[in-house]
């Protein structure tokens, strides 16, 4: 699983625990260790 790094306190974790994808295709960015959200994240995929 790939890492994404928090752009708020740079830490690490995998992908699939701070991204949430959305019933309308938004992306939510989440980061545990600070609380960091962002939305409508564009990502690499597909
Ligand atoms: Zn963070």
């Amino acid at each position: 699983m790939p890492l994404v790094h928090c752009p708020k306190c740079n830490k690490e974790e995998a992908i699939d625990k701070v991204l949430t994808a959305q019933s309308n295709q938004n992306i939510i960015y989440q980061c545990p260790h600070c609380a960091y959200l962002k939305r409508q994240i564009h990502t690499s995929k597909g």
